[in-house]
């Protein structure tokens, strides 16, 4: 590709010690970047420079920016210089006097790596956590388009084996798109049942709380925590019941839809009070995974007289006032959601493009539609649409 070369900055504004920008040449080569105003410690111009070689040096003329510069490859050169929002800024303005083209990250990914590479590289940038993004990473960096590279060659001589692999590979696709858009988990129970409490000694006992929303009593408060490097939003919903109060039968309404849609509903019944209807409703509505016998410092031994025995053998027995059972909790919530993780070097499906594609070429697998396999494991590579909705 040809054109003036083009600057990014690719790390987020005012975060971190360090800020990146990475220039790619374009069709240019390297010396069009000697004319930048950079002096490098060693004193070669950046021409000379070899591939791979961090260099030290100072941008610009006094005060100058204390920099360091690599050439990823002959067309590739990145720079790191301070965190700061000023730095940055006075490079790319001056490489832009330099003739570079300063576009956004997204821009710069799409006019520099391929559709597939640049799309899985635009996720990687949404995860939260270091083994989603190491996940990611490994997709961008070959593994999905080999895997399915690999699959268009053998495919046509074997169709059902090609359909086995496309199930495989589907078979993950909820994983993959949990990667960045996190797991979703409500505690659900009356009010005063300690939904609010518990979701704090949830992040308390991670320790990681990426985001917190506040929220009034009637609302759906959340925050984003990890669990087991897996990004997991916890949601504490207003109490269940019904309510002529207008404001908190909306909250309630809130509450039942992010229940209804959560990936994992935890139930909460006091065990310190008497069985209620409202317990029984919430429970037959919900059929909850996971059962938390709340309050249980209160009630002195395990069981309770006022619930059936057969009953609460299956709920986890949980205080937050004390922190006792929180770990398990943590644990059956991370086993829940994720029993099981792919296998390593498996194609993972990450975005509805791939599992839009992934269906549509196992479908044309199952009709032994050659053509129309390869049509859409053709499309899945290129970043293409499903070619079954693009021309329907
Ligand atoms: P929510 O309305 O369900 O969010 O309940 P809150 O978290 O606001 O708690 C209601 C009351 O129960 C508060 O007075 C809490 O201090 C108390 N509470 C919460 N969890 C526990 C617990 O595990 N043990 C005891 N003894 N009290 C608790």
């Amino acid at each position: 590709m040809n054109g003036p070369p083009l600057a990014a900055l690719l790390t987020p504004i005012g975060r971190g010690a360090i800020a990146t920008i990475r220039v790619s040449l374009l069709g240019a080569s390297r010396p069009v970047a000697d004319v930048w105003p950079f002096r490098a410690a060693n004193g070669r111009p950046l021409s000379a420079q070899s591939v791979g070689r961090i260099v030290f040096g100072y941008w610009g003329s006094e005060p100058s920016e204390e920099i360091v510069l690599c050439a990823l490859d002959d067309a590739t050169l990145e720079i790191h210089c301070h965190g700061g929002d000023a730095a940055s800024r006075r490079i790319l303005r001056d490489l832009a006097a330099a003739g570079c083209r300063v576009v956004a990250w997204p821009e710069f990914l799409q006019q520099t790596e391929s559709p597939l590479r640049a799309e899985i590289m635009g996720e990687l940038c949404r995860a939260t956590t270091l083994p989603t993004a190491a996940i990611l990473w490994e997709q961008a960096n070959g593994l999905f388009e080999l895997t399915v590279g690999a699959l268009v060659a053998e495919a046509p001589g074997n169709l059902p084996a090609a359909a086995a692999r496309i199930r495989e590979w589907l078979a993950w696709a909820d994983f993959g798109l949990h990667l960045t858009r996190p797991w979703r988990v409500v505690l659900a129970g009356r009010p005063n049942v300690g939904k609010s409490s518990l979701i704090n000694a949830i992040l308390g006992y991670t320790r990681c709380v990426v985001f917190d929303q506040p929220g009034t009593t009637r609302d759906v408060v959340s925050a984003q925590t990890a669990i087991d490097g897996w990004p997991i939003e916890v949601s504490d919903t207003a109490g269940l019941r019904a309510s002529a109060d207008p404001l908190e039968s909306a909250g309630i309404e809130r509450a039942r839809q992010t229940l209804e849609t959560a990936d994992l509903a935890v139930v909460l019944i006091d065990v310190s009070q008497p069985a209620s209807a409202a317990d029984r409703a919430i429970l037959a509505e919900h059929r909850p995974a996971i059962v938390v016998a709340h309050k249980c410092d209160l009630v002195a031994y395990e069981g309770n007289d006022r619930w059936q025995t057969d009953e609460t053998d299956q709920w986890l027995r949980v205080s937050a006032k004390t922190g006792v059972g929180v770990e398990a909790l943590v644990a059956a919530i991370s086993l829940q959601l994720i029993p099981r993780v792919p296998p390593p070097d498996s194609l993972i499906p990450l975005t509805e493009r791939h599992v839009a594609l992934l269906n549509t070429a196992l479908a044309a697998a199952e009709r032994a539609d050659t053509a129309g396999l390869a049509q859409s494991l053709a499309a899945l590579l290129t970043g293409a649409d499903d070619p079954a909705h693009s021309t329907s």
